[in-house]
Parts: C-alpha cells; structure tokens; sequence
C-alpha cells in the first residue's frame, strides 16, 4: 500500500487526447485494475480566496475545471504547474475517484477499466448555498452521457435540497418579470 504513493511519469497509464466528453481527455494505454492509484493532482496550492481572485468574475467556463477543493483552506490549481490529471474529465458514472490523503489529491480507479478507455471521476463540485438552477445547467452543466447523468457537475443534492432550488428559481423567475405587488395566483 505504502508504495501506492507515487506514480513516476514513465509508468502513466493514459495519453492525453481529444475527448467526446469535453475537448481533452484522459485515455488508458493499458488495463488499469480496480484500486490502481492513476496519478497524484497537482499544482499550485493556493488559498479559496486567491482562487476567487483569479476565476471570481471572470467567465468562469475557461477555467473552474482546473480548480480542485482540497479543504476549506486549499486549492489546488492546475493551471500552474498541473500535469495530466487536470485533463481526466468528469463522469456522473466515473471508473475513478478522487482521494485526499494529508492534504494531497489522488486519482485512483474505482473498476477494472480496459485499454483505450477514457478515466473519468465524479468533480463533485462543493455547493455553498449560493448555486440556482441556472448555474447547473450554465456554469457546471455536465454532458458526460451517462445514463443516469445528473445534468450537472456540482456535487448531488437530496431531493429536499433540489425543492429549495427549485422554488428558489421561480421566486428569482417572479422578481424579474412580475415587479408589480398584486397578489400571487398559484397556478398548480
Ligand atoms: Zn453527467
């Protein structure tokens, strides 16, 4: 197990290439068995708000993938000294994961996965109570084509929680094309 903890570049188990996913992805040049640790993610560690300096308001499409949440104090942000793992593509149905030992990120497979496939884990992107509808089908919708995909790769919400958003967004709906004060006929 103790071994586990480094992979060296010569032994990576994937290439780099265009992905039906989203524009690059990681592809497996062998047989990568259930438990494999894949590559460690990497970058510069950098604090949430010197994240939301960067990436706050700008548009963040271009960039919030290369983001990853180590804790409530860090980030990891590939964009600056990341290797391949930042290419390894979301899937609401992965055949890897993300784990967090001290502090440090890896990519380990969670199935058998086979040659040629591309590896994917669940970004799970943390909510802070501020997300609506529209960023999960704007900002972070998900198109990884998965049968059961969720839509979006914010993190999965329960039902409760997904009711809240829901009338969140029509409250937001009504403030926007109903400013008059006349009072609300419930049309269900
Ligand atoms: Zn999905």
């Amino acid at each position: 197990m103790a071994s586990r903890s480094r992979v060296a570049k010569e032994e990576q188990s994937f290439v780099v290439r265009r992905s039906r996913i989203a524009g690059r992805g990681a592809f497996a040049t062998r047989d990568i068995a259930k438990g494999d640790r894949i590559i460690e993610y990497v970058g510069e560690r950098i604090s949430h708000g010197v994240s939301d300096e960067r990436y706050g308001d700008v548009d963040t499409d271009a960039h919030h993938t290369f983001l990853f949440n180590v804790n409530r104090s860090v980030v990891i942000d590939a964009s600056f000294g990341g290797n391949d793992s930042r290419f390894i593509n979301h899937s609401c149905n992965p055949n890897c994961e993300s784990e967090i030992e001290k502090g440090r990120v890896y990519i380990d497979a969670i199935r058998n996965i086979r040659k040629g496939d591309e590896l994917t884990y669940d970004y799970a992107y943390g909510r802070d109570g501020t997300e609506t509808l529209e960023d999960e089908t704007d900002i972070y919708v998900c198109r990884c084509g998965a049968k059961k995909c969720r839509g979006t790769i914010l993190e999965p919400i329960t039902k409760a929680e997904r009711k809240k958003l829901e009338a969140k967004a029509k409250v937001r709906h009504h403030d926007k094309h109903a400013p008059s004060r006349e009072p609300q006929r419930r049309t269900k």
